[in-house]
Order: C-alpha cells, then sequence, then structure tokens
C-alpha cells in the first residue's frame, strides 16, 4: 500500500501540491523502517526526479547549473548538472551519476535507503524546485528605448576626466556625437528605469541580465555609453566604455576590493540586440567628393583623429569589418581615404582589409606612419 501511494504522488507531479499536502502525503508515504520492494518503475521514477532540485534538497547551492562539489575540497563550483541527462558530474574530483547516486554518495546511504530517502522527500523536491530560467539575450536593437537612455543621462565627471584630461579629445566632438555615461550603481539605472518601463520591458531591451534573484543591470558601471548612429543619423547600437578602473578610494582596503571587481569588467560591451558596425557613419552625408575620410580601428582613435580636425569613421576592430560594412565604406561619397594604423598585429590586418576594399572600389588610400611609441592615434594625440 505505501508503495503504490509513493508511486502515486510522484506521478501527481505535473501540477505541485500545496504545502499542506506536502506535509500530509510525508505523513502517509513514509516507508516502513524495515526495507520496502521497490519495482523498477518506482526506480525509473526517482531517477527521474530532477536532479537539480534533488541537489537542493540536499542543501547543495546549485546557480548556473553548477554548484562546489561536496566530493572533494572544491573552492570553484566544479560539479556540473545536465538537465537533459539529469544526471551530475564533477570536472575535478570526476564523481558522476544520478539522482541516486548523489544522493547515495552524499548521505553514505545504501541504494535502497537512497531510494527510500528520494520517495520521502519527492513531493517536497518537487513543489519547490524551481528551475532556472536562462534569459535570452534579444536579437532585436530598441533604439526607441536607447534614445530615451542617452537623452536622459548626463557625461559625469569621471566621464569628463577620462575624455578632456586624459585624452585630451575636443569638447565639441564629444558633444556632437552625444557621448554619455553611467556613473551611478546599475541597480540605480534600473530603479530609474522602472519609474517608466516595466519589468518585462527592460529584459526584452536586454539592459536587464541574470537570474530571477540576482537581476544586474547589462553595463558594467561606471561607463561612457558610445551611441553608434546610421548615415542617416537612426540610433543602432551603444557601445560602453568601462570607466571603473579609474576610480580612487581612500583606503587601501577599499581600493583592493574595488580592483578585484574592476579587474572582471570587460573593457567594451555592445548593446544587446546591436550588430558590429560603423563608428561615425552620419559624417559621410557631409563629405565632399574629394575631401579626406580617416578610416579608424576603434572608437578612442576615431574620436582623437576627430579632435584633431579631420573627418573620420572607426571599424569596431579589426575583426569586425563585415561585408556590410565593406559596402558602406564603398557608399563613402569622397575616394580619399587615410589609415594611421594601429602598430600591432590587428593593425595590420584592418589595414589590409581596408586597402583591399580600396582597390575594389578605386578609392586612394594613404598609409599614415604614427610617431616611435605611439601605438595607436589616440596616444598620439594625447601626448602631443
Ligand atoms: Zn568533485
Amino acid at each position: 500500500m505505501c508503495k503504490s501511494r509513493c508511486v502515486s504522488q510522484i506521478e501527481s507531479r505535473a501540477t505541485p501540491p500545496t504545502s499542506e499536502e506536502v506535509v500530509q502525503l510525508q505523513a502517509v508515504t513514509l516507508f516502513p523502517k524495515e526495507m520496502t520492494p521497490m519495482d523498477r518503475a518506482d526506480i525509473d521514477k526517482l531517477r527521474e526526479l530532477p536532479i537539480e532540485g534533488v541537489a537542493e534538497r540536499l542543501g547543495l547551492n546549485v546557480k548556473r547549473h553548477h554548484c562546489l562539489c561536496p566530493f572533494h575540497g572544491d573552492r570553484t563550483p566544479s560539479l556540473s548538472f545536465s538537465v537533459k541527462r539529469n544526471t551530475y558530474r564533477c570536472w575535478s574530483c570526476s564523481a558522476r551519476g544520478d539522482p541516486i547516486d548523489l544522493v547515495r554518495n552524499y548521505l553514505n546511504k545504501s541504494f535502497v535507503e537512497a531510494c527510500q530517502w528520494l520517495a520521502d522527500e519527492n513531493a517536497i523536491i518537487i513543489s519547490e524546485y524551481k528551475p532556472e530560467k536562462t534569459m535570452t539575450q534579444p536579437t532585436k536593437f530598441h533604439a526607441d528605448f536607447y534614445s530615451f537612455l542617452i537623452g536622459n543621462l548626463p557625461l559625469g565627471s569621471l566621464a569628463q576626466d577620462f575624455l578632456f584630461n586624459d585624452r585630451k579629445y575636443n569638447h565639441d566632438v564629444v558633444s556632437r556625437l552625444d557621448i554619455k555615461s553611467v556613473e551611478c550603481s546599475g541597480r540605480r539605472l534600473l530603479d530609474f528605469l522602472r519609474q517608466r518601463f516595466t519589468e518585462e520591458q527592460l529584459q526584452e531591451y536586454g539592459i536587464v541580465s541574470g537570474q530571477a534573484d540576482r537581476k544586474h543591470c547589462f553595463f558594467w558601471s561606471p561607463c561612457l555609453l558610445i551611441p553608434y548612429f546610421s548615415v542617416d543619423g537612426s540610433l543602432e547600437g551603444i557601445q560602453s566604455r568601462y570607466l571603473g578602473t579609474r576610480m580612487r578610494f581612500n583606503t587601501a582596503e577599499a581600493q583592493a576590493k574595488h580592483d578585484a571587481i574592476a579587474a572582471k569588467a570587460p573593457r567594451f560591451q555592445f548593446s544587446p540586440g546591436s550588430h558590429p558596425m560603423i563608428f561615425n557613419l552620419p559624417v559621410l552625408k557631409d563629405l565632399k567628393p574629394d575631401e579626406e575620410l580617416w578610416i579608424t580601428e576603434g572608437v578612442s582613435d576615431c574620436i582623437g583623429v576627430m579632435s584633431s580636425g579631420r573627418k573620420a569613421i572607426a571599424i569596431p576592430s579589426a575583426t569586425l569589418l563585415t561585408s556590410k560594412n565593406k559596402v558602406l565604406l564603398a557608399s563613402a561619397p569622397t575616394r580619399n581615404w587615410h589609415i594611421a594604423p594601429d602598430q600591432d598585429q590587428a593593425g595590420e590586418t584592418l589595414f589590409q582589409a581596408i586597402e583591399a576594399t580600396a582597390n575594389e572600389t578605386g578609392a586612394k588610400l594613404t598609409r599614415h606612419q604614427l610617431p616611435e611609441g605611439c601605438k595607436d592615434f589616440s596616444e598620439y594625440w594625447k601626448r602631443r
């Protein structure tokens, strides 16, 4: 009788029992102290209990399908769960198995005892287990939202110090490019946005990322937000530039704590849904035939070249000269192209790609050599 109730309880997991029912079920489905024979179907059902739910019931802290391995002295989560196969595996000590194995090994029980434990716990496991939702990155760039964001952000003091004192960029150039900064915490930025947008919208726009209980802003802050516009001036993407490495704290302890986090931050991020594109495309519109067009690698060099009074566009990086970008380059009204390649392999790769495009489209490409010791134009401009 116990056995059949146990099975029916497992079968009822499509509709999780209420907490009251769980207590009742627990009371009636406990196996008697002596061993109860189980048939294969029962055991198979126990094997189908969600592995991560079983791990959580055992007290393991599962995050992103991983946890600290309880079978060896683990410091970084090396035990991973396969939701598809319903198994676990440790990449350090090679512990592996199904839900029954996990209970056996973790609680040091026999096979039958482990099955009993799972049968007793299964209602709780089923009702408490919430599969982690993996947020998918949007494939579409939400221009209206990001226009609102750019329109409502200032150019803060950290950004001004970086752009004008450190990089020596021209004020008019920076203001024309509509560069802004986030200098509050990501959490505060999200709180501000939540006054106007729903949680679902913010997720759809990709500005919120992370798991349900640990949501955070997509962009690492503090950062610059650099808008990318089409030739016609419509917003096509945002690139962030992390500024956290420039923050200074009063105590060595606070500084060390911050630096450890800052070291993990990506220097550049592209807004969700935006695709590799050319920076400062609107300049193509007012270029006269035969007027100089400078082609740079990355936004920093581009703003440096623009600050020197030249007209420039930027390819985000040497590896991002897509066929779409080549078409855009070829559509430039001028055939008078200039480049001062970065003094490294990536710079050389970009030069060759631009040179090939110039040859195909009949443009004249002039190569400029940066002074000794300047790795890129931005550095040359800063030092001059
Ligand atoms: Zn292990």
